[in-house]
């Protein structure tokens, strides 16, 4: 079969060692909070990149001085993405390599870039790409959890109504968890996670790369113990959970999970969330759910 133009240009892409072909989108990977993570690629597709499209210029700025490397840069985020879209288009089709890069690992991963590629795409344009870093990825390998079959749910809500809700349409899938969190939210979503899910093995992965990188092994209720006693951490965090262990949850865990779920979801929706986060059949759960329901009704 002959291949498509848009293939022929990714062979080529891959042949010229990715991101140094003219009239190019180059999705840059940048280190995580070690500038010595920056790898030998990414430096050569900042280098010999027409323009560099950045989150924050001053953030890039720090980055390309370190280096040594001096490119015009263009802001493109979240609040003028629609209109710099066009643009960035519009060079890359007349023959400039435009470089991606965010202010810290993976551009995309909860990141600024997804249009743009997918606009990109649509165009005919080459895409290609220099990885490196990615907070979720290093936290999962870390994390100690199984790491074959993963789910990455990003930022979790700051609401709890919200953040129970996003957890338990993550717990379909019964995989191991990937959530980023924030510091000061992070004792409310370890206890959601207890909530919602039992007491799963989880991982708080902090500062990742950094001075005061560290990673704390658990269960949830040990780690919710642990940071109630010495206050909520500083730094960035990614939080991992592993998946439901299919021994050790009994029919009193089931009855806790389903009357903890019943104060704000319907008999069905418990039923749902608490059969996926322990995996027990769905029929079992439903008719133990309705009994509960029944009893509160009394
Ligand atoms: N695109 C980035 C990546 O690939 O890692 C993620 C960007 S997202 C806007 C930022 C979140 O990633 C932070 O709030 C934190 O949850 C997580 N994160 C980034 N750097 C981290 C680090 N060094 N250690 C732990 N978590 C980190």
């Amino acid at each position: 079969m002959k291949p498509s133009q848009s293939q022929e240009r990714s062979k080529r892409g891959a042949e010229q060692g990715g991101g140094t072909q003219t009239g190019c989108l180059v999705l840059v990977a940048t280190p995580i909070g070690n500038l010595g993570d920056i790898t030998a690629r990414a430096l050569e597709g900042l280098k010999s990149a027409d323009l560099i499209a950045c989150e924050d210029s001053r953030v890039t700025s720090k980055l390309l001085q370190h280096a040594g490397i001096e490119k015009p840069l263009l802001p493109y985020h979240d609040h003028n993405a629609e209109m710099m879209r066009p643009k960035i288009l519009a060079r890359i089709a007349a023959g400039e390599r435009v470089a991606l890069v965010s202010d810290a690992g993976t551009p995309l991963i909860s990141d600024p870039g997804y249009k743009l590629v997918q606009a990109a795409v649509e165009a005919g344009l080459p895409v290609t790409m220099l990885p490196g870093p990615s907070a979720p990825i290093m936290a999962l390998a870390l994390s100690g959890l199984p790491s074959d079959r993963f789910l990455f749910a990003g930022f979790l809500p700051s609401k709890s109504k919200a953040r129970r809700d996003a957890i338990a349409e993550a717990a379909r899938a019964p995989v191991t968890l990937i959530f980023f969190e924030t510091a000061p939210r992070l004792i409310d979503s370890l206890q959601d996670l207890q909530a919602v899910l039992g007491d799963r093995r989880a991982a708080v992965a902090r500062e990742l790369t950094k001075l005061f990188e560290e990673v704390r092994r658990h269960r949830l209720s040990a780690l919710i113990a642990h940071y109630e006693e010495a206050g909520p951490p500083k730094g960035e965090i990614v939080i991992v959970v592993g998946p439901p262990e299919e021994e050790g949850v009994s029919a009193d865990d089931v009855d806790t999970l389903l009357r903890r779920a019943l104060q704000s979801m319907s008999v069905k929706d418990a039923a749902a969330t608490v059969a996926a986060a322990t995996g027990t059949p769905k029929r079992t759960v439903y008719a133990r759910a309705l009994e509960i329901a029944g009893e509160k009704g009394k």
